[in-house]
């Protein structure tokens, strides 16, 4: 029998991705969202970080594709570009340029308004869910000497009037800033213990357009840093309209600028000048955003001792990342996997909390052992099980620089659709021990034939 009604603290990315989740287990599906909703792909006060680049991985696709069939025809439709990985990527890495041909690997370039806009007409066309917006949670109903969560409080932002509602299940996924630690202390139960590893990592981003008549045989730019001594990235991806999206990265406290001319000098000591020489012609369509909070941050709810049935927390408000690996969304679309998995077992709470500590620990693994190489991070150090993991990733990128098979298996790790482990597998270590074939490339390499389409 359907439980009658659930109740999702947030509406981005992770709070949509459970609502389409939890309308096959509830009768009504009440998505509650302290922003007023835009109705249209515009930005909104709760998800600043859409003004940087967001890639959504190729995991994350695929996962949002079998939650919304035709999502990617819709975005395609929509005017968001595609970027093939690697053959219309620049792309240099920490070794050296990287070979474009031996792997493909499509990705949707659209702008977190645009994602978010699709995912939520898809979400809110279905009558079970329904939207109630300019709205806060400000805590949990509970039942049974706090044993059990029934409900959540909630105060209007149009007129302050303080209402309860009750639901079987309130999933949290209000974000980084979640107020779960505080309302379960509150209710009795022990402050849920965090891991945080802190790489110091700024953004700073703005759109372009291009400068008139601009051809290149690449649509995207991929400038990485190259840890310990190079700490500054660049990124430029394609955006509908024709439009660049640029983001500067700065690690261990070296943040990128956001005044007009700082911006274009951090660009100009990226580790190639192939960026800044695209954009300095280029017409800025856009302010420049700056963007701080990118501590990798877990929280442990998995591990208390006991944790109330009717209530579960995913998405960013369990754990956020390094946004620089790219893999938040696809973490809300396998939190949203998760949940679904656990609505169909009918678990307790707990149970769900330890599935979805699981589900997350290769991109917790992955974000903080890269974010680790520098020497300003925080948040423990790495033993020499880690260091050797570097030397061995070291050798790995060297060779997929250079390597159709590495490269291939080594961009699957990176989008989450391969197992780290993928990497120790016989064929690949014999590759990556026996070292690159070839010298690496000292110039950034021309597209394969035919490789530009459009
Ligand atoms: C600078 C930056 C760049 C990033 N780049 C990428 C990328 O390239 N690729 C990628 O996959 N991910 C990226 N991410 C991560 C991605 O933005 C998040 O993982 C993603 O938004 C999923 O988060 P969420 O839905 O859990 O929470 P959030 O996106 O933080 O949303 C939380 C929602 O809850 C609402 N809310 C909060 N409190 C309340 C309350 N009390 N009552 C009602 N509503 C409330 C907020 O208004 C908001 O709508 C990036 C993040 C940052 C910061």
């Amino acid at each position: 029998m359907k439980r009658q009604r659930a109740v999702v603290i947030g509406a981005s990315l992770a709070g949509l991705v459970s609502a389409r989740v939890l309308r096959h287990f509830f009768a009504e599906v009440v998505v509650l969202e302290r922003d007023h909703m835009p109705g249209g792909p515009d930005p909104r006060s709760g998800v600043p970080q859409a003004r940087h680049i967001h890639v959504l991985l190729v995991r994350g696709a695929q996962i949002l594709e079998q939650l919304f069939p035709g999502f990617r025809d819709e975005l395609i439709a929509g005017g968001a570009p595609t970027v093939d990985w690697p053959s219309e990527l620049l792309w240099l890495a920490p070794s050296g340029w990287v070979q474009r041909t031996g792997a493909s690997y499509e990705l949707i370039s659209a702008s977190r308004d645009v994602l978010d806009w699709t995912v939520r007409k898809r979400v809110l066309d279905d009558v079970r869910v329904r939207l109630v917006d300019g709205t806060d949670v400000t805590g949990l109903l509970t039942a049974g000497h706090s044993a059990h969560v029934t409900g959540v409080s909630t105060r209007s932002r149009a007129d302050r009037t303080s209402t309860d509602l009750e639901a079987d299940l309130v999933v949290d996924a209000s974000g980084r800033n979640s107020h779960a630690p505080a309302w379960l202390t509150s209710m009795g139960y022990p402050q849920v213990r965090e891991t945080v590893v802190n790489a110091f990592l700024g953004y700073s981003s703005r759109v372009y357009e291009p400068p008139p008549g601009f051809a290149a045989d690449w649509k995207a730019i991929a400038l990485t840093s190259r840890p310990p001594e190079a700490k500054r990235a660049g990124v430029l991806f394609p955006l509908d309209g024709g439009r660049w999206h640029v983001t500067l990265v700065g690690t261990g406290h070296d943040y990128p600028p956001t005044d007009e001319d700082g911006f274009i000098e951090f660009a100009r000591t990226l580790r190639s000048p192939v960026l800044h020489d695209a954009i300095v012609g280029a017409m800025p369509l856009t302010a420049i955003s700056g963007y701080r909070r990118t501590e990798n941050q877990l929280r442990h709810f998995d591990r208390m001792t006991s944790f109330p049935d009717g209530l579960v927390v995913l998405g960013d408000a369990a754990s956020a990342f390094n946004p620089v690996y790219g893999q938040g969304m696809s973490v809300a679309g396998l939190s949203g996997l998760v949940l679904q998995g656990w609505l169909k077992s009918a678990g307790t709470s707990a149970t769900f909390q330890k599935r979805l500590a699981h589900a997350v620990s290769t991109p917790w693994l992955l974000a903080t052992s890269e974010d680790f190489r520098f020497p300003t991070t925080e948040g423990g150090r790495p033993g020499i099980g880690m260091k050797l993991m570097h030397r061995y990733i070291d050798r790995v990128i060297a060779v997929a620089t250079v390597d159709d098979v590495v490269l291939d298996t080594f961009i699957g790790v990176v989008h989450l659709v391969q197992p780290p482990s993928a990497l120790f597998r016989p064929p690949i270590l014999a590759r990556v021990l026996r070292g690159p074939r070839r010298q690496p490339l000292a110039a950034p390499p021309p597209a394969p034939a035919g490789a530009i389409a459009d």
